[in-house]
């Protein structure tokens, strides 16, 4: 397989050449052309200084000029242009604390951290593959550059790094790596919560996401995700399972959609059985109550790991309710609906379905089918346009003001109570009837 660059790209290293340098593209995109995958993005690497990158381009941004990087627009898109340059300890995702420009493109490669992201290319020179690259990508495999050892030990965020990219390509990691990883995984402490967030979503929203059980075996869940290591340990002796908490969790994460919250509402949805289980006289385990403190757990958890608030509601929303099984009438999903949250909805039966096929094949057709028709009578809800939430009523508090009501605390229970009537008789959800009704509780 062959590299094709970009127009784009090769104007860019054209440019660089025509006044002395070297430049490359360097990197995932050389690996991901490599694999006929599609690069998501470009970036080059150069003995130029960033100063001097600077004057060559029209439009350029200031990106990381410490750290060598300039971003050089072409038609809109920018690419990010590093200097060669050799790392000291890492701080942040892309930045160590302190750098040293070179003009030796292999001195660049070395730095890099797996044989497979240490290739340059150019349409002068063509492939630069120092440390059987192309080899490894051939056998699908995760090697450091060098001393696994040593590599990890400058920067520990490529332990994970390694099962990322393992995760997203189907690779095995190499011997020597993984018992590097084993070896030093503590050491993931010292990496900050943004940059192991980043890893992890990489490789949960993965193809692959079974390779959680991979990140508990090395001991690196131990460190940012040591609920997990919980789950792997917590059994579930009853009927409707055949997996230890953890092993069902992964089953399940194997189908769902790879979409950040569905994944991570997954990965929790459990998490509190270890803490919930008790046993009875026959010896079975129950969890009573963990999707409510699994919700509270995960918040928790989410909130350690730097996630967005929004996406933490969405997560919480999702584990809250995965075990809600409402009795199906349409009357009854109206309800669950305005409990849930009608956007919610899509998103809780894929959660369910993950969920049941994680379990053992005890009513599993039933279970389905249970779900199916759960969603089927959600849908004729959405389709008939039924009020489930008080926004959808056909009255507002200004119709409650006109009616010579004082805005409070009052209006709102007034409003509670017609919502109450119309999530069980959609039919009286008319400016008119809800008006009358109104006027009725006002008067009582
Ligand atoms: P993706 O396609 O997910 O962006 P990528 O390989 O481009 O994958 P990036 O995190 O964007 O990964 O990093 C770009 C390149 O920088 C990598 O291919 C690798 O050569 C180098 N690199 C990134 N992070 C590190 C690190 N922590 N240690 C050593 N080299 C790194
Ligand atoms: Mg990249």
């Amino acid at each position: 397989m062959k590299v094709k660059l970009p127009k784009q790209v090769n104007q860019i290293i054209q440019t660089l050449q025509a006044k002395g340098y070297d430049a490359y593209a360097v990197g995932g995109c050389v690996r991901d052309s490599l694999l006929g995958r599609e690069p998501k993005d470009w970036d080059i690497t150069t003995s130029a200084r960033p100063q001097a990158v600077k004057e060559l381009f029209s439009h350029t941004i200031d990106t990381g000029i410490r750290h060598g990087t300039v971003t050089v627009m072409q038609d809109h898109v920018g690419y990010e242009v590093t200097t060669y340059r050799i790392d000291g300890e890492y701080e942040d995702a892309r930045h160590p604390k302190e750098v040293i420009f070179t003009g030796n493109l292999l001195e660049d490669l070395k730095r890099r951290d797996f044989t497979i992201n240490a290739m340059a290319y150019n349409e002068t020179t063509g492939l630069v593959d120092a440390f059987e690259g192309e080899e490894d990508l051939k056998r699908g495999v995760i090697r450091c550059v060098g001393n696994p050892h040593e590599r990890f030990g400058e920067d520990a965020l490529r332990m994970l790094r390694a099962l990322r990219f393992s995760a997203q390509l189907g690779f095995v990691i190499h011997g020597a790596t993984r018992e590097a990883i084993s070896d030093l995984a503590p050491n993931l402490a010292k990496v900050s919560a943004e940059r192991i967030q980043m890893e992890l979503m990489k490789l949960l929203t993965s193809d692959n996401p079974g390779v959680m059980g991979d990140a508990y075996e090395l001991g690196l869940t131990k460190v940012f995700l040591p609920e997990f290591d919980r789950m792997m340990e917590t059994p579930q002796n009853n009927k409707h399972h055949m997996y230890t908490v953890g092993e069902h969790t992964i089953v399940a994460l194997q189908n769902i959609r790879p979409e950040k919250t569905l994944r991570l509402a997954t990965l929790l949805h459990d998490v509190a059985k270890p803490v919930c289980i008790t046993t009875d006289e026959e010896g079975q385990n129950h969890f009573k109550g963990h999707p409510e403190e699994g919700e509270s757990m995960a918040r928790q958890i989410l909130r350690r790991l730097k996630f967005d608030n929004d996406t933490i509601d969405r997560v919480c929303i999702l584990i809250r309710w995965h075990d809600e099984r409402p009795s199906l009438s349409e009357r009854v999903v109206r309800r669950a609906m305005n409990r849930i949250g009608a956007d919610h909805m899509e998103a809780l039966f894929a959660v369910k379905r993950a969920d049941t096929l994680g379990q053992s094949l005890y009513e599993r057709d039933r279970k389905l089918a249970y779900i199916d028709e759960f969603e089927g009578l959600y849908r004729e809800i959405l389709k008939k346009n039924q009020c489930v939430t008080k926004k959808d009523l056909a009255v507002n508090g200004r119709d409650m003001i006109a009616l010579g009501m004082q805005p409070g605390p009052r209006m709102g229970e007034v409003l509670d109570r017609l919502l109450e009537k119309v999530l069980d008789a959609p039919e009286l959800n008319t400016r008119e009837q809800l008006l009358a009704l109104a006027e009725q509780e006002i008067n009582k």
